[in-house]
C-alpha cells in the first residue's frame, strides 16, 4: 500500500501554477505511539492555502519546500495507536493533501461512524460554517430588517452567510462572479438579490439592490467589491472582516483600495470593523454554532452545494481554479471511495 501526496514544489510568484505542486508516491511508515493511520475519504481545498504557500507573515504558518500540503480532511482510520480512536472510526482533521496520512494530528476529532454526508464536516458543520456563523453573528450582529451584503456570495461561507442573514430576518444580498451563481444564490439560497461582480455597472446595480443603504458588510474579497460597498454603509454599520481573497495572489488587476477611501467611510458614519480568524474560536462559540447549524440541517433549513472533484492528482488545478472563481459552491476533492460503510 502506498502513499499518494502533493507537496509544495516551489513558491508561487503571484497566482500559483501547476509547477508549484508535485505528485510523489511514497511508502507508508510504521505507527508509532500516540499516532494513526487514516485513508483520506475528502480533502477540503480552501483559499487560505495560498498564504501557506507563501513564506510570508500570515496568520497561517507558511509550507515548506518539499512538505505535504495542509489541508482539512475527512478519512477513516485504518489502525490506530492513539488512545481514544480506533480503527474504522471516521475523524476530520488536519492531515493534508494525501491519500494515507500517519499523524499525531491534535485537530483529529471522531464523527458519527456512519454519518450520512461525510463531508459536510468541511463545509456546514466545519470550519467554513462555522466561519459565516461566528462573523456573521458574533461580528456583524445583524438584527431584523438589517441588509448584509456577502461576496463570494456562493461559496463555502459565503453561501452560509446569506442563508443565516435570511434566518434572523435581514435582507440577504450577495456579490458573485456570473449570471449562474447569482441565479443560484436566489433561487436556491433564498438570497433577496444577488449582483455580478464582473458586471460593467456593479457599482449602480448594489446601489439599487440596497435601497436602505448597507448595515452588515461580511468582507470575503476586497478590491473592487469592497470599494462599490464602502459608500453604501450606514451609520453604525458593522464589517466582519473575514477574507480579502481579491488580494492573496498579488493580482494586478485588483487595484489596492487607499486607506483614505475606507477609513474616512469608517470615521463618518462611525463604523465598527473586526478581522478575524476562525481557529481562535473553537473554545468559546463552537458549541453553540454546532447547535445551531445542526438545528437549522435537521429542519431543512440549510442548504449545500458541493462542488466535487475526483482524485488527489486533480487537487492542484481545482486549488488554482478556486483562486480564479471557477468552483461552484464548496470544493472538495473526493480522495478514495469509503468501503467501510
Ligand atoms: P469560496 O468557496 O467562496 O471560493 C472562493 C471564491 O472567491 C471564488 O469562487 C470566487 O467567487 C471568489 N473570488 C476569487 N477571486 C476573486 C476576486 N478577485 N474578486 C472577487 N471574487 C473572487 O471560498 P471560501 O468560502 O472558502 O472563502 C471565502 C473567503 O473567506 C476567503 O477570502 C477566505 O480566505 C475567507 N475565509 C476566512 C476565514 C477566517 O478564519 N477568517 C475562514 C474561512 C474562509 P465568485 O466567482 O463568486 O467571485
Amino acid at each position: 500500500m502506498n502513499n499518494q501526496r502533493v507537496v509544495l514544489a516551489s513558491r508561487p510568484n503571484g497566482s500559483p501554477t501547476l509547477e508549484n505542486f508535485r505528485l510523489e508516491t511514497a511508502p507508508i511508515r510504521e505507527l508509532k505511539d500516540g499516532e494513526v493511520l487514516v485513508k483520506t475519504l475528502y480533502l477540503s481545498l480552501d483559499p487560505y492555502m495560498r498564504m501557506r504557500m507563501s513564506d510570508s507573515d500570515s496568520y497561517a504558518d507558511p509550507v515548506q519546500i518539499g512538505e505535504v500540503m495542509f489541508g482539512g480532511t475527512v478519512g477513516r482510520i485504518v489502525e490506530s495507536r492513539r488512545d481514544g480512536f480506533s480503527a474504522g472510526d471516521l475523524v476530520t482533521g488536519y492531515t493534508g493533501w494525501e491519500s494515507f496520512s500517519v499523524t499525531a494530528d491534535e485537530t483529529l476529532a471522531r464523527l458519527p461512524r456512519k454519518m450520512a454526508q461525510p463531508s459536510l464536516a468541511l463545509s456546514l458543520l466545519g470550519m467554513p460554517g462555522f466561519t459565516a456563523h461566528h462573523g456573521l453573528l458574533n461580528i456583524g450582529k445583524p438584527v431584523p430588517g438589517n441588509t448584509v451584503v456577502v461576496g463570494a456570495a456562493t461559496g463555502a461561507v459565503g453561501s452560509v452567510v446569506g442563508q443565516i442573514a435570511k434566518l434572523k430576518g435581514c435582507r440577504a444580498v450577495g456579490i458573485a462572479g456570473g449570471t449562474d451563481k447569482c441565479a443560484y444564490a436566489v433561487d436556491e439560497l433564498g438570497f433577496d438579490a444577488c449582483l455580478d461582480h464582473r458586471s460593467p455597472n456593479f457599482a449602480s446595480e448594489l446601489k439599487a439592490a440596497c435601497p436602505d443603504g448597507i448595515d452588515v458588510y461580511f468582507e470575503n474579497v476586497g478590491g473592487d467589491i469592497l470599494r462599490a460597498v464602502l459608500p453604501l454603509l450606514n451609520d453604525f454599520a458593522r464589517i466582519s472582516l473575514c477574507g480579502l481573497i481579491a488580494w492573496y495572489n498579488g493580482d494586478p488587476s485588483a487595484k489596492p483600495v487607499l486607506a483614505a477611501e475606507v477609513l474616512t467611510p469608517l470615521l463618518v458614519k462611525r463604523v465598527q470593523m473586526q478581522g478575524f480568524v476562525i481557529i481562535d474560536q473553537y473554545p468559546e462559540h463552537h458549541a453553540s454554532f454546532l447547535r445551531d447549524m445542526q438545528g437549522w440541517l435537521a429542519e431543512g433549513k440549510m442548504k449545500v452545494r458541493e462542488d466535487i472533484v475526483e482524485g488527489i492528482d486533480k487537487a492542484p488545478e481545482a486549488f488554482i481554479g478556486l483562486l480564479e472563481g471557477k468552483n461552484f459552491g464548496k470544493l472538495v476533492v473526493r480522495v478514495a471511495s469509503d468501503d467501510s460503510r
